[in-house]
């Protein structure tokens, strides 16, 4: 920059004052883009690899089975707040209970506790509308009363895997988040076959 009137009378250049003035907002851009980066990975799906379908299945299964069993324990084998049912709909401990688990489950799926706090307070909202759905058009008693503790809890469960995955639909919650390696090539993919090859190289 060309030396200015100005400069002779300040102790800096005039040009120091409009670098120092763009880095300051530079500075206060590169904030507001880290805090929005940081705000969006919240929402973002995770992903996580695992050695082989199997892994996942597995994985998955052992998820699963930790919520049928939270369910039960909450429902079938606790008389008293499956008799409060009948009154509150879910009752806010059994939501507490299940909510735990999930936040447990999601994040032996992905390694991110925060995803998986955040996605296990939506899929309890979820349960909590079902039920209050119910509630709201005066058919929650005939539910209640024309099953069983257990057929309840069956209820709640479906409901559970069918957010999750019941690989009946899509898009569902657990959709894209495991990856695999490919023996051959080394490509990280959300598919592999039982081999672990990957869609090229199955083909070769
Ligand atoms: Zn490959």
């Amino acid at each position: 920059m060309e030396p200015q009137i100005i400069d002779y009378y300040n102790e800096m250049p005039s040009g120091v004052h409009i670098i120092n003035k763009l880095n300051d907002e530079f500075a206060e851009l590169q904030k507001n883009y880290d805090e929005l980066k940081k705000e969006l990975e919240k929402y973002k799906k995770p992903t996580k690899i695992f050695k082989s379908n199997e892994d996942w299945n597995n994985t998955k299964n052992k998820v699963y089975e930790m919520i049928r069993e939270i369910i039960n324990k909450c429902i079938v084998e606790n008389e008293i707040e499956y008799r409060s049912m009948r009154h509150f709909g879910i009752c806010p401990i059994q939501i507490m209970d299940i909510g735990y688990t999930l936040q447990d489950g999601l994040e032996l799926l992905t390694d991110n506790k925060e995803w998986s706090v955040n996605e296990s307070y939506y899929i309890t909202c979820g349960i909590k509308s079902f039920i209050q759905g119910f509630i709201e058009s005066g058919k929650w008693h005939d539910l209640y009363d024309s099953v069983d503790a257990q057929k309840l809890a069956d209820i709640i469960y479906n409901n559970i895997k069918y957010q999750l995955d019941d690989e009946s639909h899509w898009p569902c919650i657990l959709e894209d988040i495991a990856l695999f390696k490919c023996v051959k090539c080394n490509k990280i993919d959300n598919y592999v076959n039982d081999d672990n090859l990957c869609e090229v190289c199955e083909k070769i």
